[in-house]
C-alpha cells in the first residue's frame, strides 16, 4: 500500500526528531512491503521567517490532500515577542482547527525499564501505570470569545469557556470506546462544583455512558484528579477531560512517567486522516546538539500506522523495538541516569530500526 504522509518539521528540534520518525517508517515500510511517501509543509517560526504566517495555506492544503500529518514542533525564543495571532504556536490551534481534530489521545505509560526516572516514590512507580488521556482538542476556552473590556477594576482581559452537547458527547464516545479496548474503566474530569460549562459535560457523559454499560465511568474534580494522578496514577485507566484540563493533566501524567521525550500524541476527527506529534515542545535549549530523545516521535509515527492506517502489526514491530532498545539499557540524555553513557538521536534512531 502507499500512504501520503504530510511532513510539519517546525522549529527547533522538531526537524530532528521528525527525520528520526521518518527513517523508521522507511525501515517499517521496506520489512512490511508499504510504500510511505513524505511531503514537507511550512509550520510555525519556520514558516513566519519564510511567508510571514505561522499557517500559511499551503501548509492546510497539502495536510488536507494527505493521508495522516506528522508534526514535530513549533516555537522558540526567536517569535515570543511576536502578537498572539502572530506567534508560532497559533499555528498549533489552526491546524487542529483547520483539520477537525477534536480528540487528543495521549497516552502516558511507565516504562517498567525506566522505573527509576519516574520522580514519584518508589513503591507507587513500582506499580507502574498505563493511562490514556482523552483531551477534547477543539473547543472550550482556548477557541472561546476573548479580548478586553472595562470591568469593575477598569481594564480587563476575558476568555471564554464554551462546550455544546454535541462536542461532549463525540468525545465521550471515544474514550467509552477506548476504555472497551483496555481495561475498561474511564474516568471523566471536570470542575462541575464551579463551572457550568463542566456541569453539562458531566451530565452529558453519563448519558453517553448508558450506553456504555461494560464500562465503569467515575466523575473526579479536577482538582482531585491533579492530586491522584501524583498519589496513585495506577487507578486511572481512559481520563477524558476538556481542552484545557487535558493540557494541564497530560502534562502531568507526562511528567510522572521520567521523560516528556518519551511522549506521543494522535490528534483525531471522524476520518482517518491524523495528525500525530510528540507532546513535547521545540526544546530551543537543545535544538541543533543532536542530543533530543526521538522516542516520542516515533511512538508517534507507530500510532499513525495503529489509528490512520490500521497497521496494527506495523504499529507493534515499532513499540515493541522502542521497548527492546530501553530494555537492553539505550538510552538518551533525558532519560539516562547520571554518568550512564547516552546516544544522539541518530544513534538511538538506528538501534531501533536495528530491533524492528
Ligand atoms: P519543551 O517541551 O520544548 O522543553 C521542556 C524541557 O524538556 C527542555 O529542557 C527540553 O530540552 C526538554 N525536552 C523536550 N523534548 C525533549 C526531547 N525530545 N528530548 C530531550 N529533552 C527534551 O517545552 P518549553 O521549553 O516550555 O517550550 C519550548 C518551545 O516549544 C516554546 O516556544 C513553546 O511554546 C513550544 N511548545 C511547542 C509545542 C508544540 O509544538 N506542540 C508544545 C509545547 C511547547
Amino acid at each position: 500500500m502507499k500512504y501520503n504522509i504530510a511532513l510539519l518539521r517546525g522549529d527547533g528540534i522538531g526537524p530532528e526528531i521528525v527525520d528520526s520518525a521518518v527513517r523508521v517508517l522507511k525501515a517499517a515500510g521496506e520489512k512490511f512491503g508499504h510504500e510511505f511517501c513524505f511531503t514537507p509543509y511550512l509550520i510555525g517560526g519556520a514558516a513566519i521567517d519564510e511567508t510571514g504566517f505561522p499557517l500559511p495555506q499551503e501548509t492546510v492544503d497539502g495536510c488536507l490532500a494527505s493521508d495522516s500529518v506528522l508534526l514535530g514542533a513549533v516555537g522558540g525564543p526567536r517569535w515570543d515577542n511576536l502578537p498572539g495571532d502572530r506567534r508560532p504556536e497559533k499555528a498549533l490551534l489552526g491546524i487542529r482547527s483547520a483539520l477537525g481534530l477534536f480528540t487528543n489521545l495521549r497516552p502516558a505509560r511507565l516504562y517498567p525499564a525506566l522505573k527509576d526516572a519516574c520522580p514519584l516514590r518508589e513503591e507507587v512507580a513500582a506499580q507502574g501505570f498505563d493511562i490514556m488521556i482523552v483531551r477534547e482538542l477543539t473547543g472550550g476556552i482556548y477557541f472561546g470569545d476573548r479580548g478586553y473590556r472595562q470591568g469593575k477594576f477598569g481594564l480587563e482581559a476575558y476568555d471564554t469557556e464554551c462546550y455544546s452537547p454535541m462536542e461532549i458527547e463525540r468525545i465521550a464516545r471515544v474514550a467509552f470506546e477506548t476504555a472497551r479496548k483496555r481495561r475498561g474503566k474511564v474516568a471523566s474530569i471536570d470542575k462541575a462544583n464551579v463551572l457550568e460549562t463542566s456541569r453539562l459535560w458531566r451530565k452529558t457523559v453519563h448519558q453517553v455512558a448508558e450506553g456504555y454499560p461494560d464500562v465503569e465511568i467515575r466523575d473526579v474534580l479536577v482538582d482531585n484528579a491533579a492530586m491522584q494522578l501524583v498519589k496513585d496514577p495506577s487507578q486511572f485507566d481512559v481520563i477524558v477531560t476538556s481542552n484545557m484540563f487535558g493540557d494541564i493533566l497530560s502534562d502531568e501524567a507526562s511528567q510522572i512517567t521520567g521523560s516528556i521525550g518519551m511522549l506521543p500524541s494522535a490528534s483525531l476527527n471522524e476520518t482517518t486522516r491524523g495528525m500525530y506529534e510528540p507532546i513535547h515542545g521545540s526544546a530551543p535549549d537543545i535544538a541543533g546538539k543532536g542530543i533530543a530523545n526521538p522516542i516520542a516521535t516515533i511512538l508517534s509515527a507507530a500510532m499513525m500506522l495503529r489509528y490512520s492506517f490500521s497497521l496494527a502489526e506495523e504499529a507493534d514491530s515499532i513499540e515493541n523495538a522502542v521497548d527492546r532498545a530501553l530494555n537492553e539499557g539505550l538510552r538518551t540524555g533525558d532519560i539516562a541516569p547520571k554518568g550512564a553513557p547516552t546516544l544522539s538521536t541518530a544513534e538511538m534512531t538506528d538501534e531501533i530500526i536495528r530491533r524492528l
